[in-house]
């Protein structure tokens, strides 16, 4: 087995590393990079900081991949884990069979979910909940004798999975590789991010162009043809982009004068991320048709994934049922999995003893407020964010406008900031922060020092033209 001492940078170049190198494709590799000796290997966690190969520790200001909501290291999830495994580590969940944890677990979602949101469909992960929840959307239109009912409308800019349906209800162009997306049915609404500090139109004015373009390509589509439209409150991956006041209410308005089924996206928003565990009624004021969770769900721990469905949707999906076969015909080995439900019943536990959410909301507008003073550095675009997530847009400066989305700047300000012991994400010239929800004070202030530290080392190698 390799050495799990293995280092990145001392004599012994890490086996691990190497190894690595040798024979892993990671999800989203830069395959101009495939075989290079570079990854950070993680290897111990707790709290807020992980510890590479090589003994490095990092403040994880991208909690995991927005996943890792209550730390690390939280023995109420771990024991969970183990005594679930021990008691019962795997059954079916086919048919008419259950376990004991994803039966609790559905309960205590209904608990916590908005309006009649009480019916619980799980996946394993997000991706499959997306693609369950559109599948779901399709069954409900041909259980009421509409099977033509069957497009959908996501947004450019949407992140929304990996499978071969989500990742073509994604919209984010930069993305769209030599792999094939369904295009007969999938159908990109206008990017709905909107930012008071850069947008050159009034938030109003913005607010009318979506709705009235969402208008406008369901009328063209025909009604009758829609099924549903997917949406996170606010787009994660795409750039943390915010839409403006009134846009959510706007578009369930038009999703329930079309009938057309409303599929929020909340396996970044939910769990407390935004202060609460769903974003969609608290602070958008909606009820979705139908959410999909994953992510904060377990912090992480565990894969896990679930479509809440209203009691209207599955009503009228037993209703409808084919009398030949009234079978629900979607569903994974791992769905429900025991260990993983055992994980997000005392992740949820957690949450709610320490008043995760609360803390959020402590937090977050502090978080926010500092980042935004990153403003002052001319290789900063924008800031942009809603209490824990957020993102520093990368310009080059002098340029009007945002810099065309290129990876090499926000690529730099990330080389910098994992110097000093800082993990972010940088997506095209975006550096994405999702911290641990029990981030603190001093937390927010350490990201802080160390971004405005790298902002301005990228910006020197900038001006002496160095890269970038
Ligand atoms: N929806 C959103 C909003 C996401 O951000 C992601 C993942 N980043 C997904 C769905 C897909 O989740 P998973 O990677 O667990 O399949």
């Amino acid at each position: 087995l390799p050495d799990v001492t293995g280092n990145r940078s001392d004599g012994r170049k890490g086996d691990l590393v190497a190894t690595d190198a040798r024979h892993v494709l990671h999800p989203w590799a830069d395959l101009s990079a495939l075989g290079r000796p570079e990854s950070l290997i993680v290897c111990e966690a707790d709290g807020v900081e992980v510890v590479d190969s090589s003994g490095r520790r990092y403040l994880d200001a991208i909690g995991g991949m927005w996943c890792v909501t209550v730390g690390y290291g939280r023995r109420e999830l771990v024991d969970a884990m183990r005594a679930q495994a021990q008691k019962m580590p795997y059954f079916t969940p086919f048919g008419d069979i259950s376990n004991a944890p994803a039966t609790e677990l559905a309960a205590t979602l209904a608990a916590l979910a908005p309006g009649d949101l009480n019916r619980v469909h799980f996946t394993t992960c997000g991706s499959t909940a997306v693609e369950s929840a559109v599948r779901i959307a399709h069954l409900y239109f041909a259980s009421r004798g509409m099977p033509e009912k069957r497009h959908v409308l996501s947004r450019v800019d949407a992140y929304h999975g990996s499978t071969f349906l989500a990742a073509s209800l994604s919209g984010k162009e930069a993305d769209r590789t030599r792999f094939q997306y369904e295009s007969r049915w999938v159908h990109h609404l206008a990017s709905p991010g909107y930012d008071p500090d850069t947008s050159s139109v009034s938030a109003d004015q913005r607010l009318r162009e979506l709705v009235e373009g969402m208008k406008r390509t369901i009328t063209e589509i025909g009604p009758e043809k829609v099924a549903c439209f997917i949406a996170e409150p606010i787009l994660a991956s795409g750039g943390v982009l915010v839409p403006p006041p009134g846009y959510h209410e706007a578009t369930r308005e038009l999703c329930r004068r079309y009938d057309i089924l409303y599929i929020s996206d909340e396996v970044v928003s939910g769990f407390g991320r935004l202060g609460h565990f769903f974003a969609s009624e608290v602070r958008f004021g909606i009820v979705p048709d139908l959410l999909v969770t994953a992510k904060g769900l377990t912090s992480g721990y565990q894969p896990l994934g679930a479509v809440l469905i209203s009691d209207r949707i599955a009503d009228s999906l037993v209703a409808g049922a084919d009398p030949a076969k009234p079978v629900f015909s979607n569903g994974f080995t791992y769905s429900g999995h025991p260990v993983a439900c055992a994980t997000a019943l005392a992740n949820i536990d957690v949450m709610e003893r320490d008043d995760i959410c609360g803390h959020v909301r402590d937090v977050g507008p502090y978080f926010i407020d500092r980042l935004r003073e990153l403003r002052t550095s001319p290789i900063v675009y924008a800031v942009r964010g809603d209490h824990l997530m957020a993102c520093v847009e990368c310009q080059v400066p002098g340029e009007v406008g945002p810099t065309p989305r290129n990876q090499a700047l926000a690529q730099r300000v990330d080389a910098y900031c994992e110097e000093a012991g800082l993990l972010v994400r940088p997506y095209e010239n975006l550096c994405i922060l999702s911290p641990p929800l029990v981030i603190t004070r001093a937390d927010i202030d350490r990201i802080v020092n160390i971004l405005a530290d790298a902002l301005a080392r990228a910006e020197q190698d900038l001006r002496a033209g160095r890269g970038c």
